[in-house]
């Protein structure tokens, strides 16, 4: 389905439009299907995000050309916003929290952005504070803040729900999505229920996290090393609704470390470990649909990757599970 055929004049342009791509590891009778944001030219998901953000806060005079972003964020949605603010003539500044991956560091440092290392207690909204501090001290700095911008959302709902509609002639049975701010899940789900009403949707987060309390879900809060999804704060993020989301789903880091292997060994899919937890959730609800112990109204199943294994190779994503833990 991707459709880049004539020459573009800006890499913007080459932002969506990503491949689905059936699994072999599906069920027969319920197919899953995979969006590969990898082919994003960031390499994932939030390519969608940094250039809608920014092309909206340009257009709405939230900021003018010269001006500065300044962002909370672990790394993907940094170097999505880096992108598009090399072609949207705007500055770029993040406030990184320590423990992610240093492959991200590097890509938003080379696309130009500043980096600034946060190291404090308090997570994404300590981190998100420093962020508001920084844009104080600029002229012209707006923090567009991923966890609570409709535009999160909206980039998903005009661009990766659409092209998930078409691309299966509007047979959507289930949505499985993992959620780190939840614009891609809420966005897809919101696109996809426009035409299919009663598609399912299920939210995926590593065991260990916590989102799941806003289902009234019992959680444990732990450790997990699934990178981009979960929170140990249900409150970080503005942008789930309980009422549009039917089920939420934990796997473990175990599941989601041998699916990564799985995917990359037998499928030739090299992508990080939010898609393995996602595929691993995908697979699950495509087996309870074709055993009639999940209701849907097609048998469909469709799941993202949001990123790619490289970016995860110097936290050993190859290498033996306990090495990948940090326990080796
Ligand atoms: N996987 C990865 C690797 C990510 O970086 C993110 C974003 N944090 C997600 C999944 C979750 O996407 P969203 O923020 O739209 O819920």
């Amino acid at each position: 389905m991707t459709t880049h055929h004539t020459p573009k004049t800006s890499v913007l342009d080459t932002i969506g439009e990503t491949p689905l791509v059936e699994l072999d590891g599906s069920p027969g009778a319920v197919p899953v299907y995979a969006k590969l944001e990898t082919f994003n030219p960031g390499g994932s998901v939030k390519d969608r995000v940094g250039k809608h953000i920014l092309e909206e806060l340009l257009d709405r005079g939230k900021i003018a050309p010269g001006g500065a972003i300044v962002e909370p964020t672990a790394g993907n949605t940094g170097i999505g916003m880096a992108i598009a603010a090399t072609r949207l003539d705007l500055e770029a500044v993040f406030v990184v929290p320590e423990g992610f991956s240093v492959e991200k560091e590097r890509l938003m440092d080379a696309l130009g952005a500043e980096i600034v290392h946060f190291s404090g207690d308090g997570g994404m909204a300590a981190a998100a504070q420093r962020a508001h501090e920084i844009a104080k001290e600029h002229e012209d700095a707006v923090v567009p803040q991923q966890f609570a911008t409709p535009l999160n959302v909206q980039a998903h709902y005009r661009t990766t729900g659409p092209e998930i509609r078409e691309a299966l002639d509007g047979e959507v049975g289930a949505v499985v999505v993992g959620v780190g701010s939840g614009g891609t899940l809420t966005g897809i789900a919101r696109a996809v229920r426009e035409q299919v009403p009663d598609v399912s949707v299920v939210a995926v987060e590593p065991a260990g996290s916590t989102f799941g309390e806003v289902l009234g879900r019992e959680r444990e809060e732990g450790p997990y090393k699934i990178e981009g999804i979960g929170t140990h704060d249900p409150d970080v993020t503005e942008l789930l609704e309980p009422a549009e989301i039917d089920d939420f789903v934990t796997i473990s880091d175990r599941d989601a470390h041998a699916e990564v292997q799985r995917l990359a060994a037998e499928e030739g899919h090299l992508v990080g470990s939010s898609s393995g937890a996602a595929s691993v959730a995908a697979r699950q609800v495509a087996e309870e649909i074709a055993a009639g112990e999940r209701e849907a109204p097609h048998d469909t199943v469709v799941t993202v990757f949001p990123d790619g294994g490289e970016r995860y190779l110097s936290k050993n994503i190859y290498g033996h599970f306990d090495a990948w833990e940090g326990k080796a």
